[in-house]
């Protein structure tokens, strides 16, 4: 069976069970031709599990792929039409880049001409047509990985899977291949499949993204959908909102209600991001640059922390102010447990009294979702200070002051 001109694949209930251990389960999935798909989510949470079974790799423990309505995963790898590219580029290292663009076609023993002329085109589209006559070892990491891409496109795959293609190579190229893969996509419009831990190349790569944890879909949309409406702590905690908070709910709301909360002899308004009942512990999140810097403290500074209509405002003092080019990455504590991230323009100095506002538009509150006990608490304000990387950085790790900073008691979780 061909792949070729497909309107939709679909997996349905998808999933793996490797001895005792479910890698994945119940991805239900409905891809259309042309999407950029970007499967996301940390180290061992599924992502190449899923793209393994979609290449025919791995077997399915549950559920079933379909291709226009026909069954499609009994089909061995080389029947289904796909491309792969992987994180090491495996080339030949004897063959030029001619030479390992060709093989897949020489292997469909195409005629001469044709072998030719895909390969050129194939070298064209990732630019190289001025290192064809190189052998692998004489070319950089990305040059290597764009030969990879090369040799999958050159076979006019249905579907490109490309599970982490960037992450042997350094920041630099990452984004400059990121920039490629994605002009690639727009120039081809070849369906893509793309596994990733790094939230920033997912969202800027794919229409839609899927994120996994622990072998679940936590949420399935749209760049946008995700950034802007998180569906569980953990999608937002892989979407920028560095403060995450354990608090508890002080009355009743629903989906998209103002919701109050309190912890740690604080009161804060949020938006609700799922039906609370009073009393519920909630872990509640936001993004530090979306926490705003009022005023340098001092006698005209307010003299308690308060809740006006739009904003929580509360007396925090700087503890760790790092310059990171354009603003400041600053990290606060509130009272003596809490650290804040927050991003300014604003030149703090460490040990300086400010007061901040927390946006009760911006700062959500979701159900906690998992065992209390599952939850490692950390959060006392971090030696290593605030991080410089963007509120969607992927070097910023797993949340606030992940490991370095456990103590248990406070108030800020990690996943
Ligand atoms: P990473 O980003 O680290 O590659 P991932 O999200 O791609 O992680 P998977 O490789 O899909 O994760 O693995 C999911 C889980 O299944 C992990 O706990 C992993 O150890 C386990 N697993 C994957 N492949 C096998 C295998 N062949 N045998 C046993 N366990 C496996």
């Amino acid at each position: 069976m061909s792949s070729g001109g497909f309107r939709a694949l679909e997996l349905r209930g998808v999933g793996r069970r490797f001895g005792r251990h479910t890698a994945l389960q119940g991805l239900d999935l409905s891809i259309r031709r042309g999407e950029f798909i970007a499967l996301l989510g940390p180290s061992g949470c599924g992502k190449s599990t899923a793209l393994n079974c979609l290449a025919g790799l791995v077997p399915l423990t549950w559920g079933s792929i379909w291709l226009d309505g026909n069954r499609f995963d009994q089909l061995p790898p080389e029947k289904r039409g796909f491309g792969m590219v992987f994180q090491n580029y495996a080339l030949f290292p004897h063959l030029t880049v001619r030479g390992n663009v060709s093989f897949g076609l020489r292997m469909r023993k195409l005629p001469k001409a044709e072998i030719r002329s895909r390969a050129q085109e194939a070298i064209r589209t990732v630019r190289l047509l001025d290192q064809a006559d190189k052998l692998p070892g004489q070319l950089s990491g990305g040059q290597q990985q764009r030969v990879a891409i090369a040799r999958s496109i050159a076979l006019e795959p249905s579907v490109m899977l490309m599970d982490e293609p960037l992450s042997n190579l350094d920041a630099k190229l990452r984004l400059e291949m990121r920039t490629e893969i994605r002009q690639m996509h727009q120039a081809l419009g070849l369906t893509t499949v793309y596994v990733t831990h790094d939230q920033e190349e997912a969202l800027s790569l794919a229409d839609r993204l899927v994120v996994l944890r622990d072998g679940r879909v936590q949420q399935i949309g749209t760049p946008e959908d995700l950034h802007r409406r998180p569906a569980t702590w953990h999608v937002a905690d892989f979407m920028g909102f560095r403060n995450l908070f354990r608090l508890t709910a002080t009355g009743d709301a629903e989906h998209g209600q103002r919701v109050a909360l309190s912890g740690e002899g604080l009161e804060f308004d949020a938006t609700a991001a799922g039906t609370l009942r009073r009393g519920e512990t909630v872990v509640a999140g936001v993004r530090p640059e979306d926490v705003q810097v009022l005023s340098g403290g001092g006698p005209d500074a307010p003299a308690t922390a308060a809740r006006e209509d739009g904003r929580t405002v509360l007396d925090a003092r700087a503890q760790v102010v790092e310059f990171t080019g354009r603003e400041f990455a600053v990290q606060v504590r509130i009272g003596d447990e809490v650290a804040l991230h927050l991003r300014t323009p604003q030149r703090l100095v460490a040990g300086e009294p400010v007061w901040i506002g927390l946006p009760v538009s911006r700062m959500l509150a979701f159900p906690q979702e998992v065992e209390p006990g599952s939850v490692p608490w950390v959060g006392a304000p971090t030696a290593g200070g605030t991080g410089t990387g963007s509120p969607i950085d992927p070097g910023a790790g797993p949340g606030p002051g992940s490991g370095a900073g456990a103590r248990p008691g406070s108030e800020a979780v990690s996943p």
